[in-house]
């Protein structure tokens, strides 16, 4: 493979000896659960956000599955989710027994479309979870005030858009609560599985510190029947050392997606993401769209250009939603985007040079 679709290892040797500081002071504090590492990490990370809370979890599904839990959200509610995500967004849902009702995307920015929402509320919708898709911030400001006018919460998927902005503000508190995952892949990526909660409402933070670590506030006194999804400390020891770097990777992933986005102008049959004015997205994913996919991935291929498919099938086509009983052709811009999508190589130590072989590929495709 000449330029890989992802490659981790440049990035850990960028920030090696800062890393091998941080292992080595967790391992001497004999500490590793919920303690100073953790505690910090939340600081920072709120900060970051501009959140007045963050809780440290265990990954991001069960983050967004606890933001869910914290508002009373289970059985009987629906849950408004885009038709085109990755599926966590839906099972987090299910995990608490509500039921997702997919709502299609803006097929130029591949985030939901707030003027599709309003049809989809029943009396039973409960919740709206824009997820920042890709790295690009969701259109906020109608999901909130069409949140505001049923009376229902807004729960962000920052999954795959940590620093992303939305008319200035980063996203992770422009809702009523947020889940982030810190999966190794991500913007802000772990050594492992991590994810975390942020949100502005004192009392969701609460409930969810309670109820991340058995329901207990005080150790072998249990409030309520909780569960054990915890940050532990050697993660959140790693992340607060990659925080630091965050801004720098993703304007490099910022400058590569500029060339791309300006290279493919000039090539047919293949579409770059359109970016609203007001977004500035963070590049998880640098997702194009093309009218022969095959002819293009077959080309990528041929001249050893990782890519991938986010997501080859949607989540109401998945087996696991078959219980749903919708479809093929419901929701035809989640179905056509799974038909056409690829993921070009996308990372901050991809060389302007790379972006420049991986469009020349296209061009000859
Ligand atoms: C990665 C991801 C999640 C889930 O995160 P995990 O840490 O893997 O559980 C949720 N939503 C979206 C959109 C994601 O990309």
């Amino acid at each position: 493979m000449t330029i890989p679709f992802l490659d981790l290892k440049p990035l850990y040797g960028e920030i090696r000896t800062e890393l091998d500081a941080a292992y080595r002071e967790v391992m001497e504090s004999g500490w590793y659960i919920l303690g100073s590492q953790v505690a910090a990490f939340e600081k920072e990370y709120a900060a970051y956000c501009g959140a007045g809370h963050c809780v440290g979890v265990g990954n991001g599904l069960e983050a967004l599955e606890l933001c869910l839990y914290a508002f009373d959200i289970g059985p009987g509610d629906e849950v408004i989710v885009p038709s085109n995500t990755y599926i966590a967004t839906w099972l987090a849902v299910s995990a608490v027994g509500a039921m997702p009702v997919p709502v299609e995307p803006d097929p130029r920015t591949y985030n939901i479309d707030p003027d599709r929402i309003e049809a989809a509320i029943t009396p039973r919708t409960r919740a709206i979870m824009p997820v920042h898709l890709y790295g690009q911030p969701a259109d906020m400001d109608p999901i909130m005030a069409i949140a505001g006018k049923h009376g229902l919460k807004v729960i962000e998927d920052c999954a795959q858009a940590q620093g992303a902005l939305y008319k200035g503000r980063p996203v992770g508190a422009l809702g009523h609560a947020a889940g982030v995952s810190f999966f190794p892949t991500k913007n802000l990526g772990a050594f492992g599985d991590a994810g975390a909660i942020t949100t502005n409402d004192a009392t969701v933070a609460d409930r969810i510190k309670v109820r991340r670590n058995y329901g207990s506030r005080v150790k072998y006194y249990n409030e309520n029947k909780g569960i054990n999804s915890r940050l532990d400390e050697m993660q959140a020891a790693f992340l607060r050392v990659k925080l630091r770097h965050l801004d720098r990777w993703n304007e490099q992933r910022r400058q590569r997606a500029a060339e791309y986005t300006q290279l493919l102008q000039k090539i047919a049959g293949v579409q770059a993401p359109h970016v609203p004015q007001w977004a500035a997205p963070v590049w998880h994913l640098y997702v194009v769209q093309a009218k022969d996919r095959k002819a293009m991935t077959d080309r990528l291929d041929r001249a050893g250009i990782g890519w991938m498919v986010h997501y080859p099938l949607p989540p109401h086509r998945q087996q696991a939603y078959a219980e749903l009983n919708i479809s093929k052709g419901e929701l035809p811009l989640a179905e056509d985007m799974a038909d056409h999508v690829i993921s070009l190589p996308m990372y901050p130590q991809l060389a302007s040079a790379d972006v420049a072989a991986v469009a020349s590929a296209l061009a000859q495709a």
